[in-house]
C-alpha cells in the first residue's frame, strides 16, 4: 500500500576527503589498516540466509606483501552456484513486490553506512585486497560507490514518473517491472565500486541477483555484503559466490531463468559469455539482457598548441595511477614532434619522482599491480621491449621485482612504430607507449588513433587551438564514449561523466546513468477504458 508518490531527488556527489597529513580521516585510516593488517578473517559465501562455508580455504593476500595472509575466502563449485540461483528465485516474489520507497531506503541506508561508520573499511579492505593508494581507494570503494547507489535511487524515481498519456475515457500507465528469473553480475578486481554496482543496480530495479566477484576482489567485496545486509537487504536478493569464471557461466547460462548478465571486465571473457549465451537462446523464458563494459587501448593525442605541461600531467595521472590498471587508463600517447621532446625530458622526470610501495605508506603513489599472472604477463611485454631489435626505447622505469610485492615501475616506451604491439593491445598496467608523430599531419595522427585499436573506451585531445579540439572532436567520435578535452583520460564521476565505451570496450550501457537502469527493467503498458464500446460496429460501416 502506499499513500504518497516518494520521490529522490538528485543527490549530491560525495566529497572526496584529502587525507592530508594530520586530518582525522587520515588517522582513523591509518587505525584501520592497523586492525585489519593484526587479524585474519574468514569469508563466507553468502547463499538465501545462509553464511556458506565449504573448507576449500582460498588466501588473501596484499600484491604490495604477498607473504602477509588478511585472511581467506570458502571457494565454491556449481553446486554452490546452483543454490543461488535457487535462493534467488525464492527471494524473487517478496523482493518485487516491495514497494519503491522501501527497496530504496536500504540502498539509500547502505550508501550512508559506507560514507561513515565502514568508510575506512570500505577503504581499507581496497587497500590492502587490491594494493590501492588511500586516495585511489577514496574515490573508488567510498565516494564511486556510495554515489552509484544515490545517484541510480534517483535514477530509478525518474523512471517510474516517466508516464504515457491518456487520451478521453481512458487511463494508460507504465509499470517498470524487474526481469523474470535472475540476473547474473560478473565483476571485475580492479574497481570496488563496480563490483557493489553491478549487483545493486540490478536489484534496486526489483531484480534478485547472483553475484561472482573476481578472486581478487573478495576482501572488499565481503564488506560490501556485509553493509548492504546491515541495512536491510533482504535474504536471496543478492546472493555472493566465490567460484571460477567458466563454472559460473556453465551453470547460469544453462539456467532456463536466466535473465541477464551485468559484466565488466575483459572483451575476451565477455564475447565468449555471448556466445553461449546465444548457443543456447532457444532455453531461456525470456531474451537474455546481456550487459558488458569491457577492455581499452586508451589514447591521449597532444596537438601541437597542447600546453607541454598539460600533457606531461594528463599523462602522469593517466597512464600510472593504480599502476594503469583502470579500464581507462591512457595507455598509448600521440606526441607532436614540436612538444615532443619537453614532454619526454619532464614526463621522465615526474615520473622519476614517484615513489612504489606498500599502501601502508602514504607517500607512495605506485603500488603493486594485482596477482603474479598479471606481473608475469607485463614482464614479458617489457623483456621484449628492452630486447635488442625490438625497435623502441624505454625511456624510464623497465625493472619487474616480485621477491616481496608485485612490481613493476611505471615504465615509458617509445616506438617509432605506430602500430608496435604495445600500441595496440590491452596491458592493464604501468606502461606507457609514446608515438612522436609529424606535427604538420594530426589529421594522419588521428586516424591511427582511431583505426590502431579494437577498443573506443577513452581518449584524451589536449590542445589549446579551438579548432584543433573541434577536429578531434569530431574525427574521433567514434573512438571513445569517454572523450576528454584538456584532461586525463580517466576520473569519471557518477552523475557527471556517465562511463562506458563501445566497439570492442563494450555494450556503452553507461554505469551510474539511467541509461543503464532501462536495461534491467521490463516495461508493461496498461490500458483502462472507463467506458468501453458494446458494439463492434464502426461508424464508417453505415453506407448512407
Ligand atoms: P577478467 O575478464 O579477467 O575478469 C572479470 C570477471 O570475469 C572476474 O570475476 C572473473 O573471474 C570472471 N571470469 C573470468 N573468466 C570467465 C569466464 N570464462 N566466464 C565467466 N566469468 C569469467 O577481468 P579483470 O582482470 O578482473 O579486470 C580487468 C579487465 O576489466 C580489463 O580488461 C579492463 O579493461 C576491464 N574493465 C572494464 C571496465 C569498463 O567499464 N569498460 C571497467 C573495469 C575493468
Amino acid at each position: 500500500m502506499q499513500y504518497g508518490d516518494f520521490y529522490f531527488p538528485l543527490p549530491a556527489n560525495e566529497p572526496v576527503l584529502g587525507y592530508a597529513p594530520g586530518s582525522p580521516e587520515k588517522a582513523a585510516l591509518k587505525a584501520t589498516l592497523k586492525v585489519l593488517k593484526s587479524g585474519k578473517i574468514d569469508v563466507p559465501m553468502y547463499i538465501g540466509s545462509q553464511e556458506v562455508r565449504t573448507g576449500k580455504k582460498v588466501e588473501m593476500r596484499p600484491p604490495h606483501e604477498h607473504k602477509h595472509v588478511l585472511g581467506h575466502f570458502h571457494a565454491g563449485d556449481a553446486s554452490h552456484v546452483k543454490q543461488a540461483i535457487t535462493a534467488a528465485l525464492a527471494a524473487k516474489d517478496g523482493w518485487a513486490a516491495m514497494s519503491w520507497e522501501n527497496r530504496a531506503n536500504i540502498f539509500l541506508k547502505a550508501a550512508d553506512l559506507m560514507a561513515t561508520k565502514y568508510r575506512t573499511y570500505m577503504n581499507g579492505t581496497t587497500m590492502l585486497g587490491q594494493s590501492k593508494n588511500a586516495y585511489q581507494a577514496e574515490i573508488d570503494s567510498a565516494c564511486e560507490l556510495i554515489d552509484f547507489l544515490r545517484f541510480n535511487v534517483h535514477f530509478m524515481s525518474e523512471i517510474y514518473r516517466q508516464q504515457p498519456i491518456s487520451g478521453p475515457g481512458m487511463y494508460n500507465r507504465m509499470e517498470y517491472r524487474p526481469l523474470e528469473g535472475f540476473v547474473l553480475a560478473v565483476t571485475p578486481f580492479n574497481f570496488t565500486a563496480i563490483g557493489g554496482n553491478l549487483p545493486t543496480s540490478a536489484a534496486m530495479c526489483g531484480n534478485v541477483v547472483v553475484w561472482k566477484p573476481s578472486n581478487t576482489q573478495v576482501y572488499s567485496a565481503q564488506m560490501i555484503m556485509r553493509i548492504l545486509r546491515e541495512a536491510g537487504l533482504p535474504d536471496g536478493v543478492i546472493n555472493l559466490v566465490y567460484v571460477d569464471g567458466p563454472t559460473i557461466g556453465d551453470v547460469c547460462f544453462n539456467h532456463p531463468d536466466f535473465a541477464g548478465v551485468h559484466f565488466t571486465g575483459s572483451t575476451g571473457v565477455f564475447n565468449k559469455m555471448w556466445e553461449i549465451i546465444g548457443k543456447n537462446m532457444s532455453m531461456y523464458k525470456s531474451y537474455p539482457r546481456i550487459v558488458g563494459e569491457t577492455g581499452g587501448k586508451d589514447f591521449v593525442i597532444a596537438h601541437q598548441s597542447a600546453d607541454p605541461d598539460v600533457v606531461v600531467a594528463a599523462l602522469a595521472r593517466g597512464a600510472f595511477e593504480y599502476q594503469g590498471q583502470k579500464c581507462s587508463a591512457a595507455s598509448r600517447a600521440y606526441i607532436p614532434s614540436n612538444i615532443a621532446g619537453e614532454v619526454k625530458k619532464k614526463l621522465v622526470a615526474a615520473i622519476k619522482t614517484m615513489k612504489m610501495g606498500t599502501v601502508e605508506d602514504f607517500s607512495n603513489f605506485i603500488n603493486a599491480v594485482i596477482d603474479e599472472k598479471s606481473f608475469d604477463r607485463l614482464e614479458t611485454y617489457i623483456k621484449a621491449a628492452k630486447k635488442k631489435g625490438s625497435g623502441v626505447k624505454i625511456l624510464v622505469g623497465g625493472n619487474c621485482d616480485k621477491s616481496k610485492g608485485y612490481f613493476i615501475e611505471p615504465t615509458v616506451i617509445e616506438t617509432t612504430d605506430p602500430r608496435y604491439v604495445t600500441m595496440c593491445e590491452e596491458l592493464f598496467g604501468p606502461v606507457l607507449t609514446l608515438y612522436v608523430y609529424d606535427a604538420g599531419k594530426f589529421e594522419e595522427a588521428m586516424t591511427l588513433v582511431d583505426t590502431t585499436s579494437p577498443y573506443a573506451l577513452t581518449g584524451a585531445i589536449i590542445a589549446q587551438d579551438r579548432q584543433a579540439v573541434e577536429r578531434a572532436t569530431n574525427r574521433l567520435r567514434n573512438s571513445a564514449g569517454n572523450f576528454y578535452i584538456n584532461d586525463k583520460p580517466t576520473g569519471a564521476v557518477v552523475g557527471q561523466q556517465p562511463f562506458g565505451g563501445a566497439r570492442g570496450s563494450g555494450t556503452n550501457d553507461k554505469a551510474g546513468s539511467i541509461l543503464n537502469l532501462y536495461r534491467w527493467l521490463s516495461a508493461r503498458t496498461i490500458k483502462e477504458t472507463y467506458n468501453p464500446p458494446v458494439d463492434y460496429r464502426y461508424a464508417f460501416l453505415g453506407e448512407k
